[in-house]
């Protein structure tokens, strides 16, 4: 079995609580929504197996991991990678978009932070019971009711409103109007957006 992979590379981790943190990133391909605001490519490059993969991550200077996609909850092999990444010392992170609930996949327990975006126009597809934080775009006016559904749905330390970038524009305004509406909500700073790293 082979990992189906997007890229793999080492940079900060631009967003949430972890902002800051020297981090491999690995992209899994594909994902199961179809954001209008999309602006990752989900599309496989190139396949590794779990020996292929760890042998790589190794040859990074880090040791912690950010584990994302596309959506790296409907990867097959998860609990192996992590398992073997644990063997390994690192600290393991994810990024999900919420779709897949803990029964789904239950290696989520595993690691050591679960980072979730669920998304605004995929109200119904939102299954994740808990995370150590919750990312939403403020892709428009109408989400703080979303936020706040999230909130009684997703158990989380913090909840984040990010900016929406639509094709390099970042719209402040609305995620500045969302947040005065939502207390105990943060603006996500995505740091990587403001130094100009990826
Ligand atoms: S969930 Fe993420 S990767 Fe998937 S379409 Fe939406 S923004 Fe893109």
């Amino acid at each position: 079995m082979k990992y189906p992979l997007v890229e793999i590379f080492s940079s900060l981790q631009g967003e949430g609580r972890n902002a800051g943190r020297p981090c491999v990133f690995v992209r899994f391909a594909w994902c199961n929504l179809a954001c209008a605001w999309c602006d990752t490519d989900v599309a496989e490059r190139f396949s590794l197996d779990l020996d292929a993969l760890v042998a790589e991550l190794e040859t990074h200077k880090e040791r912690s991991v950010v584990l994302t996609g596309g959506e790296p909850t409907l990867v097959a092999g998860m609990p192996e990678l992590v398992a073997r990444l644990k063997e390994h010392g690192w600290w393991i992170a994810v990024e999900t978009n919420a779709t897949r609930s803990r029964e789904d996949a239950p290696w989520l327990d595993f690691v050591d932070y679960v980072a979730c975006s669920p998304k605004a126009e995929a109200p119904a597809e939102v299954r994740l019971e808990s995370a150590d934080e919750v990312r939403v775009v403020a892709s428009s006016e109408d989400v703080v009711d979303f936020c706040r559904s999230i909130h009684s749905r997703i158990a989380a330390r913090d909840y984040y409103v990010s900016v929406c970038d639509r094709d390099g524009e970042m719209d402040f305004a609305t995620a500045k109007s969302v947040l005065s509406r939502l207390p105990g909500w943060s603006l996500n700073v995505q740091l990587h957006k403001l130094i100009g790293i990826r």
